[in-house]
Order: structure tokens, then sequence, then C-alpha cells
């Protein structure tokens, strides 16, 4: 996968040469490209901002360094497909969210290139203008606002890169991740432990050490069902109970769900005490 990142702070991505995703370019199923945006401005000052039309607070992003960087990074297709198209990612709080399905639809692509914003965010016509020549995804990496795209892109490339086949050493690891089977299926992980098997006067849950790969797993499950009741109800909701058996559906129970009218609710009980207590 090629990867074009453009930003007015190409040093703050210094961080895609170290551990597993600077391994991965350095055995190049990776190529990384940061480009300075300010290469593509035309005056002294280097200018990349204005103040917005229709006034108020903040800089905007000036269309013209962008339109010439996506022009001349374009310009340079896969030497081995020079069809392919790059898809463009632009991080924004406005986007829609960025998932675990996003990093799995977006490691598919050959070719991305990412535009970090900064300021009060990038002139909208060159967006529009990108949108006419290539698939432009919009991401938000969640409900809050930070001062530029560039730690966005950091997540977002570290999400999408260890899913590239070759990547992590153990494929498998990623199977059993929080969110990897997708939204209708999501649980969270549960508890994960290593050696010493005592630790500070703790142990470890005594089925993991029992050898009993079946008990193993319904124990895994069940630990995933609690952490996604506590931490991610709102998870529980969107799973399809076609994807829990009866030993969930049990598991559900005791912690106050259950499959109701093709949903999985909170029990009513459970319904009754909250709106009693609240
Ligand atoms: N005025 C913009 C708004 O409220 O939508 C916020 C701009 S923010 C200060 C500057 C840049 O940080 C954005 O253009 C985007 O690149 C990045 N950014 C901020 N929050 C983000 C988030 N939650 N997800 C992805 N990128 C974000």
């Amino acid at each position: 996968m090629r990867i074009d990142v453009v930003t007015i702070f190409p040093e703050y991505l210094a961080p895609l040469g170290v551990s597993l995703i600077g391994k991965a370019a350095e055995r190049r199923v990776l190529e990384i490209r940061t480009h300075d945006l300010r290469q593509w401005t035309s005056d002294v000052h280097r200018t990349v901002d204005d103040s917005p039309y229709g006034g108020g607070p903040g800089m905007v992003m000036k269309p013209e360094p962008w339109g010439d960087a996506l022009d001349a990074i374009t310009a340079n297709p896969l030497p081995e497909s020079p069809e392919v198209a790059p898809t463009l990612v632009v991080p924004t709080p406005s986007g829609r969210p960025f998932t675990q399905a996003k990093a799995a639809e977006l490691a598919e692509r050959s070719w991305l290139i990412f535009a970090c914003g900064r300021y009060e965010g990038i002139d909208r016509r060159a967006i529009e203008a990108a949108a006419d020549r290539m698939p432009v995804e919009e991401l938000s990496l969640g409900d809050y606002v930070l001062a530029g795209g560039e730690v966005a892109v950091l997540v977002m490339v570290e999400a999408i890169g260890r899913l590239l086949p070759g990547v992590l050493g153990n494929a498998d690891s990623a199977r059993d991740d929080s969110f990897a089977a997708g939204p209708m299926e999501s649980l969270l992980e549960g508890p994960v432990y290593t050696k010493p098997a005592q630790w500070r006067g703790r142990g470890v849950p005594e089925i993991l050490t029992s050898g009993n790969h079946g008990a193993i797993a319904r124990w895994r499950r069940d630990q995933a069902l609690a952490r996604t009741v506590a931490n991610r109800p709102e998870l529980l909701a969107r799973l399809d109970p076609v994807t829990l058996d009866k030993y969930d559906r049990a598991t559900l129970a005791g912690l106050g769900w259950e499959v109701r009218d093709g949903r999985v609710e909170r029990t009513e009980a459970e319904d009754f005490v909250d709106k009693q207590g609240s």
C-alpha cells in the first residue's frame, strides 16, 4: 500500500517510522511519503491560511496549495498499477466515524492520501474538487476536537496498517480484537494475562491454565459479554441475536440483558429498577 500524507508539520509524522508501521515500511509492505504542504505555496511567507469568508474566529486553509499538492501527488501514480485512483482521507471532527470496519475497508485500497487540516479546516472547494477525481472519505476519530489532523492520521495509519497482510507477526491476533467482527457482532475483548502466574498476591483465572480450550473459549466469551455490558452497552443493542448461542443468552440473562423482539435489550426488570431509581 502507498500512503501519502500532506501536512504543514511533516515532523509530526515521525512516529510512522517506528515500531510495527516503521518495520512494515522497511519491509516495503507499506510505502509512506510525507509532504510539506508549504512547498505548494507561492508567496514569500509560504502562507497556507487566510481569514474565513463570512467572518468568525480562526483561519481557514487556502484551497490553492491543497489543489496543487493533490495535483502533484496524483501525477505520480503507482508504477505497478497506473490506473488505480487514490482515496483521499480527510480527518475532520465533522466526518463519519472512523471505525474498525472503516479501517478494514481502507486496508483493501492500494493508495491512500491523507490531508491533515489545521486551524478551522480546509476550504470546502479543495475537498469538492478532489471528490471530482477520486473517492473522498471525511472521517472523525471521535467526538472531540484536536488541534490538527496529524494525530488522527497516526491513529488511522496504525489501525489500517496493522490489518495489511504481513504486518502483524501473527495474523490471528487481529481476529479476536474488540470490534474485529463488525458492528453486528462486536463485543469488547475481555481481560488478558501472561506470566508470572502469581504477581503481588494476584493469580490468574484458573480456567486459563486448565488446558481445556472449549472452556477457555467460553470463559473469554463470557468476559467479553460482561465487559461490553459494563463499558459499551450500546454495542449490545446493535448485536444480531443470530450471533448469540444459548450459553451467550444465559450469560446475558445473568447480566440483566435478554433477546426480546429480535433485539438485545435490558431485561424488563432491570429497566423497571432504572426507571424507579431515576
Ligand atoms: N472547526 C473545525 C470543526 O469544528 O469541525 C475543527 C478544526 S480542528 C481545530 C483542526 C483540524 O484537526 C481538523 O481540520 C482536522 O484535521 C483535525 N481534527 C480535529 N478533531 C478531529 C477529530 N475528532 N477527528 C479527526 N480529525 C480531527
